[in-house]
């Protein structure tokens, strides 16, 4: 039985885009979606009524590897799950802790069994399995759970990445004999997406992709990417995985992209999107907009009256000029990192309900092709 499902409301004839709506038991999501990173649970510098109100975020991202190690998965099972210890009422997907036990933390040994690494908190060694993550994930109520997966460095080595890729599809299988277990008895749902992998391998990629489809999964994850490959080798690697994922199950492309990149992956029939940039990036005074990046401590914002960006509806540039921010940032105010972040993800969310409004309408060709489309260039 499915625990979400996925509705397609119009598909670009020209691209591989289209345009749906997730339906989750919090709610509705319409696709294609960026979801903000809410890693230790709280996206850095909004509150909970920022994301859902100002933004209107239909879905988080949070890390199950640093909730796993501070507080821990029992203390919020015990607390009511994460939708209530956030507060958080909308959707939430959590990744499997693969990605950070491999770019975090200390020592590890991978086996068949799963992952031992070292807390990159206290060093303290802990075990990550297939089942024991899916049991984390369960124990904060996800909506959406991944399945642990090997994500290989880059550059590595065809038949290092071989082994990773398949390891990664018995994991898969593990993780869903545990999961399909763990559910039947649960009066809430909750949905596993698998990760394909096979870093910048065509072959591998699409080995991985036979073998998970399998699983007759609620959706499917294309991973490893953003590892520090050129661009153009993560946008073919979706490309040759994509046509292989059932077509009527939506595809999350993890860790993906700059406000120039959405639309790229989108016409490649991603549906869903993660990364932390739109807000480290706020954090750092890198700031998106409809006429290209803003770096805010450059002396020419210094007696800039105008709004950050003359187009967008948030509440930053409604309310401050960017000599404000600049000063903000100047100043190291934490203020600055909350204006910043809530324009950044605005930008992100404004450029995603563009692109589904564009496919809706038929018009997705045009729309890549515009200067709707977010400019690369830097103001
Ligand atoms: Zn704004």
């Amino acid at each position: 039985m499915r625990q979400i499902t996925f509705e397609i409301e119009a598909e670009c004839p020209v691209t591989r885009a289209r345009a749906g709506i997730l339906h989750t038991p919090h709610g509705d999501i319409e696709t294609p979606v960026f979801m903000p990173v809410g890693t230790q649970a709280t996206v850095k510098g909004l509150s909970q009524r920022d994301l859902a109100e100002e933004i209107d975020t239909r879905i988080l991202l949070c890390n199950t590897y640093h909730l796993y190690l501070r507080p821990g998965h029992e203390l919020i099972r015990q607390l009511g799950g994460l939708h209530r210890f956030m507060s958080w009422p909308r959707a939430i997907l959590t990744d499997s802790g693969g990605f950070q036990v491999f770019s975090l933390s200390g020592i590890r040994k991978i086996t068949e069994e799963g992952v031992v690494f070292h807390s990159h908190l206290n060093g303290d060694a802990h075990k990550f399995t297939p089942e024991s993550t899916v049991d984390v994930q369960l124990a904060f109520g996800s909506d959406i759970l991944m399945a642990l997966d090997e994500c290989p460095e880059y550059p590595v080595s065809h038949e290092y990445a071989r082994q990773a890729m398949q390891r990664t599809v018995r994991w898969a299988h593990t993780a869903y004999q545990h999961y399909r277990r763990q559910i039947t008895a649960m009066p809430t749902k909750h949905a596993l997406f698998p990760i394909v992998q096979g870093s910048m391998f065509p072959d591998l990629r699409r080995e991985c992709c036979a073998e998970l489809t399998d699983l007759d999964a609620d959706g499917y994850a294309i991973g490893g990417l953003s590892v520090g490959e050129p661009r153009p080798l993560s946008l073919q690697m979706v490309e040759v995985s994509e046509p292989l994922l059932p077509r009527d199950r939506p595809r999350y492309a993890m860790g993906v992209g700059m406000p120039d990149e959405l639309g790229q992956y989108v016409a490649r029939g991603i549906d869903m999107m993660d990364c932390v940039l739109p807000s480290r990036n706020a954090r750092n005074g890198y700031l998106f907009t409809s006429q290209g990046r803003v770096i805010i401590k450059h002396t020419r914002y210094k007696d800039d009256a105008g709004p950050l960006d003359p187009n967008c509806p948030c509440y930053t540039c409604r309310t401050y000029s960017r000599a404000y921010l600049r000063h903000l940032y100047q100043a190291g105010e934490i203020l600055f990192a909350s204006l910043a972040t809530r324009h950044n993800l605005q930008r992100y969310l404004d450029i995603m309900r563009r692109m589904r409004q564009a496919i809706l309408l038929g018009q997705f060709p045009e729309f890549l092709a515009s200067a709707d489309a977010p400019p690369a260039q830097m103001v």
